[in-house]
């Protein structure tokens, strides 16, 4: 007796079926015999791999993934707490207040932070005022 994982071609889901032999899942095979026990789909292949390996790494990967996602949250919420306390936050007028920063030539400012749009920043970067892009979560984001 041989197990083989059968996939389907129509609905997608994979499901186990024993044999006799390789030649008889081929014999069935070319007799149309084998359906999926799903749908009844005659569409059904022996998959080449081992679907239960795939679908650890894809579950471990997705796993992974959110980890990294979190790590990065983390990260960003660490930098935005480090920013909240050491810049002053300025809000839609960034631009403008980084010109007055910048053109004033202030001393001792703090450091701002705010919202601008990509064309501001590139308006600022010609004007060789340096800006950061920090992404950033809002307060109320898990
Ligand atoms: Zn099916």
């Amino acid at each position: 007796m041989i197990k083989y994982r059968l996939a389907c071609g129509n609905c997608n889901q994979t499901f186990d079926s024993w044999f006799a032999s390789s030649k008889e899942y081929e014999k069935l095979k070319k007799k149309n015999f084998l359906t999926c026990h799903i749908c009844n789909s005659q569409e059904v292949e022996k998959t080449l791999m081992a679907p239960k390996l795939i679908h650890g790494k894809n579950k471990q990967k997705n796993h992974l993934d959110i980890e990294k996602i979190n790590d990065i949250k983390k990260t960003i919420k660490g930098y935005q707490k480090f920013i909240k306390n050491n810049f002053e936050y300025v809000g839609k007028n960034f631009a403008y207040e980084a010109r007055t920063i910048h053109y004033d030539k202030k001393k001792n400012t703090k450091g701002i932070y705010g919202t601008a749009s990509e064309k501001d920043i590139q308006e600022l970067n010609e004007e060789g005022i340096e800006t950061q892009l920090v992404p950033w979560f809002q307060d109320n984001d898990n």
